[in-house]
């Protein structure tokens, strides 16, 4: 076995993260879901959500089966939503193509809505010992610093490069320790910012290390200005109640409940009419919530807004009115989710809201 691989999988024994609701398991359902959870998002973040999630959907079918919108419940707040989508037609497409197993070729795995060639490597690796090279952000960074491997690193030749040097330090046994090791140590050693290499199984070997170069390592793209986009969130309160409407099914938050939204630049009376026939009696802004996404960042202007009660409420289609109380339980993004708290925790103080 190369060095390399032989120092990762010793210190993932001794020093890695062990005990997790997903590890000694070969579920491939319990495996592919915290891959597909553990995307850009941390380890502590996701433990509730997967338990919650196995709770709700126990396998397979049970997700297959599910409703879209009871599916994109159990995601709400943790984001990056296309997931849940793809985990869920995945699961139609395993009910349909593969009798409702998990297919154990990797060409398949990867066939399936949402699994890239490194999640479809870790699943093999944990559920089947299949000796597969990984290759997600994280352990890029460790090949990047560990070979000195320059250049942007998204860029198709550095790309090309890890994927060859990913494939090469594959040990020939131990794949289970070794593709978890790779994944702890870019998590909690090699980090972004400050690695720990004095902690480090591979410091002796690590060029980046020994040559001073960690801060050059990976390269990097010229930075790109991110766009920026404003909205103005509704909270519409009548009586003890507020309105939610659910989002179309794709785009930012696809399918999840949220607040009406209209542009910052519309008049809010005008708006409120014309959509819900609905007069305000009394509007308060509150301060602005500032939301950053991958590809641009987005400033919230909420508004609250008590109606009058006119006997009857025009509805448009998927609009409904929750209790202030319960709202924020809803499947709600996390920024609506903490102005709907806020909601909840002023009670009938509507002038009390700080979020
Ligand atoms: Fe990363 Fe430092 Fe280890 Fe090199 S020595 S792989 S830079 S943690």
């Amino acid at each position: 076995m190369n060095e390399f691989a032989r120092k990762i999988i010793s210190w993932q024994l001794r020093c890695g993260r062990h005990g997790l609701p997903w590890q000694d398991t070969r579920d491939p359902y319990r495996i592919w879901l915290s891959e597909i959870m553990l995307q850009q998002t941390q380890v502590t973040a996701v433990i509730p959500y997967f338990e919650r999630f196995l709770e709700r959907f126990p396998d397979i079918a049970a997700l297959a089966q599910a409703e879209e919108s009871d599916v994109m419940q159990m995601w709400a707040g943790l984001g990056y939503y296309a997931r849940a989508r793809n985990l869920h037609r995945a699961a139609k497409q395993i009910v349909a193509d593969h009798q409702g197993r998990f297919p154990e070729e990797f060409d398949a795995i990867h066939g399936l809505p949402g699994i890239g060639r490194s999640t479809a490597a870790a699943i093999a690796a944990f559920a089947f010992s299949q000796r597969r090279a990984i290759l997600d952000g994280n352990v890029k960074r460790v090949f990047a610093r560990h070979f000195a491997v320059g250049g942007d690193v998204k860029s198709k030749a550095v790309e090309t490069a890890l994927w060859q040097l990913a494939e090469q330090q594959l040990p020939a046994s131990g794949i289970e320790p070794y593709t978890q090791g790779l994944m702890d140590l870019g998590a909690t050693v090699c980090r972004r910012s400050q690695p720990s290499c004095l902690l480090c199984p591979v410091k002796t070997t690590c060029v980046a290390f020994k040559g001073g170069r960690i801060d050059e390592l990976p390269g990097k793209a010229a930075r790109r200005v991110i766009p920026h986009r404003e909205t103005r969130m509704l909270i519409v309160v009548c009586r003890d109640e507020v309105m939610l409407e659910r989002r179309p099914p794709t785009g930012i938050w696809g399918g999840l409940w949220s607040l009406p939204e209209m542009p910052v630049e519309q008049a809010i009376d005008e708006c409120l009419f014309q959509r819900y026939q609905l007069k305000a009696r009394s509007m308060r802004d509150l301060p602005r919530v500032d939301h950053g996404f991958t590809h641009y960042t987005l400033t919230i202007f909420p508004v609250v807004i008590e109606v009058e009660f006119a006997g009857f409420r025009a509805m448009e289609p998927g609009a409904a009115w929750v209790g202030m109380a319960d709202a924020h339980r809803s499947g709600v993004p996390a920024p609506v989710k903490r102005i709907l708290a806020a909601l909840a925790s002023a009670g009938n103080d509507l002038q009390a809201i700080k979020c």
